[in-house]
């Protein structure tokens, strides 16, 4: 066991362990209790894992990531027995919503306990935690017997990990150990709620949506302004990361959706009218072009572009199943990035329900470069 600890301690040569090794994924675990970092996997994304109630591993964290230190982490639990120690006290809606949706994907803001340090919650009085369904996850936190801070295991700025390839790709190298359960189920980062307020606001939308929040709730749930606005000096979002660029790939990309929001054969028939258009364009320039489609639009692209070399298609799936969308989005932009694509045309999905949060991060990784048609 100690020399095995040693070895993946060793952030040189990062090990990488699978879930259905118990012993390795106690020495995981025993890294998160003496400081060190590893990731895991979740139903949402990869996280990045450190001691949330010590500084100095919130602040390697930061480190590994290149992550802006005002940019705060979420706090992972394994069990309800493990959230007051890190929050002040747990309003009467954070309770009724864990009943309803922990082990999950949603976070919950509240205020932040003493022991919590500011590094964690990048200077501020409130915390971020969450609960989540991986059974690897929770066992991992289970077995630190700590709180584990951990935000997306990717360099910042990057899409977030699914695969614990994505993971080694950014962090080998520079973290104790990576945890290796396959493909994240979900896909896309878990909601954020706010309840540290007079108001329950939602910060980050995910799989658990506005309208499922408001059911249990039974009261509105509102909307944080930076969440519709592409944001301006004059907009102070309250998730700080919400200013940063994100999810992006390394190409530039442009999204467009139906004007109407109605993704009918009409729609996506003016969607590959203008792509292919701006495509055409961008290769005309020499550049290589990336098209991120749906199964509905994809023989189009394919009649336009099959065999051309400077052109990378990838469908994120049909329109009909956006878990599959979801589930594809930030694997296919790491794929754009490592094809060395160079410009991405993009169609956007319907935003209801899950396709509210793909298109959040769609509309990011585009740099709000969006047009209607
Ligand atoms: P990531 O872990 O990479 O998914 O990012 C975590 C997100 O949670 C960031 O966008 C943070 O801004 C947000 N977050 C974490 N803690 C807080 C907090 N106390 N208040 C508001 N947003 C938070
Ligand atoms: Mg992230």
């Amino acid at each position: 066991m100690e020399t095995l600890l040693l070895e993946l301690a060793d952030y040189k040569k990062t090990g990488i362990i699978s879930t259905a090794d118990a012993e390795k994924l106690g020495c995981a675990a025993k890294i998160l209790r003496e400081g060190g970092l590893a990731a895991f996997p979740t139903e949402t994304v990869y996280g990045l894992g450190g001691n949330a109630l010590d500084q100095h591993a919130a602040a390697a964290i930061y480190a590994a990531k290149g992550r802006p230190s005002d940019n705060p982490l979420i706090v992972h639990i394994s069990c309800m027995a493990e959230l007051p120690p890190v929050v002040e006290e747990i309003p009467v809606r954070a309770q009724k919503l864990a009943e309803a949706f922990w082990p999950g994907p949603l976070t919950m803001i509240m205020k932040k306990a003493k022991a919590v340090p500011y590094e964690t919650t990048g200077g501020l009085d409130t915390v971020a935690v969450r609960m989540p369904e991986h059974a690897a996850a929770r066992q991992l936190i289970a077995l630190s017997g700590i709180p584990v801070a951990a935000p997306s295991a990717n360099t910042s700025g990057r899409p977030s990990p699914t695969t614990a390839e994505h993971v080694a790709e950014d962090l080998m190298g520079k973290i104790g150990a990576i945890v290796d359960g396959g493909p994240a189920g979900i896909g896309v980062e878990s909601t954020i709620v706010d309840l540290s307020g007079k108001k329950a606001v939602l910060l980050r939308p995910g799989a658990i949506t506005r309208e499922m929040l408001e059911t249990v709730l039974g009261e509105q749930v509102e909307m944080d302004p930076a969440l519709e606005r592409p944001l301006d000096a004059s907009i102070h979002p309250k998730a700080p990361g919400m200013k940063y660029r994100h999810y992006a790939p390394k190409a530039q990309m442009m999204l467009a959706e139906p004007a109407d929001g109605i993704y009918s054969a009409e729609g996506l028939g003016r969607i590959t009218e203008r792509l292919c258009r701006e495509a055409d364009e961008r290769l005309s320039r020499g550049q290589r072009v990336g098209i991120i489609c749906s199964g509905e639009t994809l023989p189009v692209y394919e009649k336009a572009y099959g065999g051309r070399e400077d052109v990378i298609l990838a469908s994120l799936g049909s329109h009909e199943k956006e878990e599959n969308i979801a589930h594809n989005l930030f694997s296919v932009l790491r794929e754009m990035d490592a094809r060395g694509v160079e410009f991405i045309a993009a169609e956007g999905v319907r935003k209801e329900a899950l396709g509210y949060a793909i298109m959040n991060r769609m509309k990011k990784a585009a740099g709000q470069n969006v047009v209607l048609v």
